[in-house]
């Protein structure tokens, strides 16, 4: 049996991910003496992401590439963030920012370390924080805390329960929605967690038992909860050390015992007797004189005419009882196998296999962040 060690398979994922900015248009108007002028109130929400040049906001839409537009693996992780402001707008201004991440969620389903028809989801997990510009004059909002148990604020998006267009806001708005007063200059930046991380997901399957590990470990190196399935599997007396050796002690019985069974069904060979001369003499002793004459002969003992026998060179047949023996190896190599077959890291590269080719296979995915700003009425 072969694992592949690390999933070499690079997901081209169309990983585009879109944001948006949208606000109201139904601007208000003032009422200006003397006259029935309609005013329009200077309107500057808006946005930009990370990679859009510095100092420049977008009142559209602006660029945040969620996994900058590279094909992702199993186990790779980034971050990426937005800033929008109320750019100092004449009125108050309401604010919400909505994902949405429904192309992440039920992939399909298959066989992952035996288990049949097991759901695969893309095994993405987000975090989201927040910050606000120095001498902001707002109080910053509070970001939701996401259901589920991963603990960090980190969440998968099929637990949150989304809107009908698969929108749900990331901010909790029990102390009311987050806003700028007017005239605030505020930014407000998000910042985009994520990571591939089969362990939040694996548990569901019902193929392994693990408890989700947030932690993303050092650049370059596995994930904890990756690299602790595959010491358990390639390190030293673990699973594949065990069933090498379970394999190789099926073969060297074999060739210890005559290579097998003969044709017949029977299995016997002969080994050279393993008795020194002195216990040869004392079987010797013990043995009537007709005993005596057939282990001679059997022992290629001859009576050298001085009263002590010279025993030769000669063999026996093996006294194990080679099916018994065989078999019970076998079974231990079988149970070896088993072990690997079901283990956690063939778990992981089985979900991850199936999770990057569902994946691979979708015209594009997106992760979506919708930033909207409602102008509210001067009070
Ligand atoms: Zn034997
Ligand atoms: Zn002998």
């Amino acid at each position: 049996m072969k694992l592949g060690r690390r999933i070499l398979l690079l997901l081209t994922l169309a990983a585009a991910s879109f944001a948006f900015l949208s606000m109201t248009f139904a601007r208000y108007t003032t009422a200006v003496s003397g006259g029935d002028t309609a005013l329009v109130a200077r309107w500057n929400f808006s946005a930009r992401g990370e990679d859009d040049p510095a100092g420049t906001f977008y009142t559209k839409g602006f660029t945040f590439d969620l996994f900058s537009a590279k094909s992702v693996s199993p186990m790779d992780s980034g971050h990426k963030s937005f800033t929008f402001t109320g750019g100092g707008s004449d009125t108050a201004i309401a604010y919400d920012v909505r994902m949405k991440a429904s192309d992440l969620l039920l992939l399909t389903r298959g066989t992952v370390a035996g288990t049949e028809n097991a759901d695969i989801y893309a095994p993405f997990i987000f975090r989201i924080t927040v910050s606000v510009s120095d001498g902001a004059c707002d109080a910053p909002p509070v970001v939701f805390t996401p259901p589920g148990a991963l603990g960090n604020g980190w969440f998968r998006p099929e637990d949150i329960a989304a809107a009908e267009d698969g929108f749900f806001s990331i901010f909790d708005k029990t102390a009311g929605a987050p806003g700028f007063s007017a005239a605030s200059a505020d930014q407000v930046t998000v910042t985009v967690f994520w990571q591939w991380n089969t362990s939040c997901y694996i548990g569901d399957t019902g193929a392994a038992s693990v408890a989700p590990d947030v932690s993303a470990g050092a650049p370059g190196d596995y994930p904890p909860y990756y690299q602790a399935a595959y010491d358990a599997y390639y390190g030293p007396g673990g699973l594949e050390e065990r069933r090498v050796a379970a394999a190789n002690a099926v073969t060297d019985y074999l060739s210890a015992h005559g290579g097998g069974p003969s044709p017949d069904g029977t299995w016997q060979h002969e080994i050279s007797c393993p008795l020194t001369p002195a216990q040869h003499d004392a079987a010797l002793a013990a043995l009537s004189p007709e005993g005596k004459e057939n282990y001679l002969l059997a022992h290629n003992g001859t009576d050298d005419g001085t009263g002590s026998i010279a025993w030769g060179a000669h063999t026996v047949p093996c006294p194990h009882d080679h099916y018994a023996e065989y078999n019970a190896l076998v079974a231990v190599e079988n149970a070896a196998t088993a072990d690997c077959r079901t283990s956690l890291l063939r778990a992981y590269d089985d979900y991850d296999t199936l999770a990057a080719d569902a994946l691979g296979a979708k015209e594009s995915v997106k992760v979506i962040f919708h930033i909207t700003g409602v102008q509210l009425a001067p009070g």
